[in-house]
């Protein structure tokens, strides 16, 4: 009986140091945690002032804010009409219906004043008679070509007047010339585009959307849609916005896709995207923020 009462005590006692042991040993890792975070909090003031982040992969999140680069003032100034049209964005070819577009519409009446985007010099102001920097003589009209920083160009189309002559410097807001009509234009209205590199090259058009600064309270939204190898893939998609909802079309002619194939300025909130692909739905929240440049990647299976 005494040793049967000895054995049970024995149990109990191995019972209860049982679980002691397991808060141990959980205890041990946690108490040495402290020591690293300790070392790091010293090191941080010491980083030097050029060091940067580690930059947001928009491949592995569902996406990325940066300043982006709007180095354009508009070329419109308000109380006139200094937004894009919605309808024949970059890139577009309305659905097959018109020549595909490499640039933005700026849509103004004749003689409503045209600005210099940026500080620059004027390397062509005059007709496009010979196609220089168009596909056929006449497509532009008359056309104005600015020369900027970084090898950055604007181009500016279908003036019906002209304020400015090759090799002079102009500032930014400066006018060089009225919205018009002249050459293969669709109604009165301001064509204006973003080159890079090649002046002269039609295909060196960028999407002006993301080079223009934001109007107040927009930002941008870049959107790639590609399969697996990295090959961009056209979808429409839908943008969600509160209670209005965007239908876009990624670049309907391919040969302008660079980075992107979809990009356009939004007001400031938070989006659904969606699309279908494959039979498969494919949506994602992102956020827009006023001045800044959202980047969003579909990497489709
Ligand atoms: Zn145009």
């Amino acid at each position: 009986m005494k040793r049967l009462f000895i054995l049970l005590i024995f149990l109990l006692s191995a019972c209860v140091s049982e679980p002691i042991s397991i808060p141990t040993v959980k205890v041990a890792p946690s108490a040495t945690r402290p020591a690293p975070i300790a070392t790091a909090i010293p090191a941080s003031p010491t980083l030097s002032p050029t060091e940067t982040p580690i930059p947001c992969d928009p491949l592995v999140v569902d996406f990325c804010i940066t300043d982006g680069h709007f180095v354009f003032q508009r070329p419109i100034l308000p109380p006139n009409n200094d937004s894009v049209e919605e309808t024949y964005r970059f890139a577009s070819t309305a659905s097959g219906t018109r020549e595909s577009h490499h640039g933005v519409e700026f849509i103004n009446g004749t003689g409503t004043p045209v600005h210099a985007a940026a500080d620059g010099q004027i390397i062509f102001a005059g007709s496009d008679d010979e196609a220089v920097y168009s596909p056929w003589p006449n497509f532009y009209g008359n056309i104005i070509v600015i020369r900027h920083a970084d090898s950055l160009f604007t181009l500016y189309a279908h003036l019906s007047l002209i304020d400015v002559q090759a090799g002079e410097e102009v500032q930014v807001g400066q006018k060089i010339g009225e919205v018009g009509l002249t050459g293969s234009a669709n109604g009165s209205h301001l064509h204006f585009e973003v080159r890079r590199g090649d002046v002269e090259d039609y295909f060196s058009t960028l999407n002006p959307e993301l080079w223009l600064i934001p109007k107040a309270g927009e930002g941008a939204l870049a959107i790639s849609v590609m399969n697996t190898r990295g090959k961009f893939q056209n979808v429409d998609f839908t943008l969600q916005f509160t209670d209005e909802t965007y239908f876009v079309k990624t670049y309907e002619d391919a040969s302008l896709t660079k980075n992107e194939n979809a990009a356009l300025g939004l007001k400031a909130g938070r989006y659904r995207i969606a699309f279908l692909f494959g039979g498969k739905i494919y949506e994602r929240w992102v956020e827009v923020e006023s001045g800044r440049l959202t980047q969003v990647v579909f990497v489709m299976q």
